[in-house]
C-alpha cells in the first residue's frame, strides 16, 4: 500500500511557520500581517473557502478583514474597493475569492491588485517573476505543494513528472516550480493523446482536471508519488459505484450521504500500485489555505 501523504499535518507544520513569523515581528515591534478578503456575492463554496482563509488567520495570530459585497457589485465598484486595499498602509495582502459573479471580469480585478499586496500570486508581474525564478508571490496551491514535496523529501532532481491541467492557479505555475527543481516536466490537458500512456511514465504526478477519479489505477507508475489537486463533488451513485470500487469506506460515505467530494484520481486504486498519494480531502485543499497565509507573512515582511 501507498503512504498516505498527510496535507493537514504538513499544513499545521507550514501554519506554525507563520504563528512564529508573526510573533517575531511583533517581538520587532511591528503590527500583525493582515489580509484582506473581497467575496463578491453569496456562493455558499465560496462562504466555506474563505471561512476556513479566515479561520486560519485568527490561528496563526494574522489580522483579516472581510469585504462582502453584494452580487450586484459592478466593475467600477469592485475596483474601486482594490484601489482603496491597494493605498491601505495597514494591509499587507488582497484576495478576491473567485469565482466572481458572471457579469465581473475577474482578470481585470486580479490586474488590478498591487503586485506587493498580490498574496494569490496571480498579477502577471507576480506570475513573470516565477516565470523567471525570481523570487516574488507565487500561487498558494502549487508552492505548498512543493512545500510539501520538500518536507516529504520527495526528490525531484532528473525525475520525470507529468503535469494534468494547464491553469494559471494550479497547472502552469505547478509545472514551472517543479522545472526550477530541475524535474522534467510534461503538462497534459485536454487535447494531450494518450493521457494514460503519458501518466505511467511519470514518477511525479500531479492531477490539477477537476473531474473526479479520472486518473485510474492503471495509469500510474508503480512507486510514484501521487499529488491529487482537484476537488470534486459527487453526487451520481453510478459514477460514485464506477469510480469508488476500490474504496468500499468511500462508497459507503456516499450511500449514507448521498454525495461526497473526492479528487481527480482514484484514490483506492492509486493507493494499490503508488508509492505515495493526497486523499482528498485531507490533501492539497488544507496546504492551499496554508501557502496563504506564507504568502501574507511574507508580503508583510517584503513592505
Ligand atoms: P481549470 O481552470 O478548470 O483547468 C482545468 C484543466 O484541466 C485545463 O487545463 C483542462 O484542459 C484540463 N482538463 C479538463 N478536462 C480534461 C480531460 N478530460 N483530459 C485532460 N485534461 C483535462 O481548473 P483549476 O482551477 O486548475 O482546478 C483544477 C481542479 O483543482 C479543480 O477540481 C479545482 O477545484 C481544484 N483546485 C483545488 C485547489 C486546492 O486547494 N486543493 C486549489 C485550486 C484548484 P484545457 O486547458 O485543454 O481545457
Amino acid at each position: 500500500m501507498a503512504q498516505v501523504l498527510d496535507g493537514k499535518a504538513v499544513a499545521d507544520h507550514l501554519l506554525d511557520e507563520v504563528r512564529r513569523g508573526v510573533e517575531a515581528r511583533k517581538a520587532r515591534g511591528l503590527r500583525a500581517p493582515c489580509l484582506a478578503v473581497v467575496l463578491v456575492g453569496d456562493d455558499p463554496a465560496s462562504q466555506v473557502y474563505v471561512r476556513g482563509k479566515v479561520k486560519a488567520c485568527a490561528q496563526t495570530g494574522v489580522t483579516s478583514r472581510e469585504h462582502l459585497p453584494p452580487a450586484s457589485m459592478t466593475q467600477a465598484e469592485l475596483e474601486a474597493l482594490i484601489d482603496q486595499l491597494n493605498a491601505d498602509p495597514e494591509v499587507d495582502g488582497i484576495l478576491v475569492q473567485l469565482p466572481l459573479p458572471k457579469h465581473l471580469d475577474a482578470k481585470a480585478a486580479l490586474h488590478r491588485i498591487s503586485p506587493p499586496k498580490d498574496v494569490d500570486g496571480f498579477h502577471p508581474l507576480n506570475q513573470g517573476l516565477l516565470f523567471e525564478g525570481l523570487p516574488g508571490l507565487r500561487p498558494c496551491t502549487p508552492s505548498a505543494v512543493m512545500r510539501m514535496l520538500e518536507i516529504h523529501g520527495v526528490e525531484l532532481k532528473g525525475r520525470r513528472a507529468v503535469v494534468l491541467g494547464r491553469s494559471e492557479i494550479v497547472g502552469k505555475p505547478m509545472a514551472l516550480m517543479l522545472l526550477e527543481k530541475h524535474a522534467t516536466v510534461t503538462i497534459a490537458h485536454s487535447r494531450t493523446v494518450d493521457l494514460p500512456g503519458l501518466c505511467r511514465e511519470a514518477d511525479l504526478l500531479v492531477a490539477a482536471i477537476g473531474r473526479p477519479g479520472f486518473v485510474e489505477g492503471s495509469w500510474i507508475k508503480p512507486g510514484a508519488v501521487v499529488v491529487d489537486v482537484g476537488i470534486n463533488r459527487v453526487d451520481d451513485p453510478e459514477v460514485a459505484g464506477r469510480i469508488f470500487a476500490a474504496e468500499p469506506a468511500k462508497l459507503e460515505q456516499f450511500r449514507a450521504k448521498g454525495s461526497v467530494l473526492c479528487g481527480d484520481v482514484r484514490f483506492g486504486e492509486a493507493m494499490a500500485v503508488a508509492g505515495a498519494v493526497t486523499p482528498v480531502p485531507g490533501g492539497v485543499g488544507p496546504l492551499t489555505i496554508a501557502g496563504l497565509l506564507l504568502n501574507t507573512l511574507q508580503a508583510s515582511e517584503a513592505r
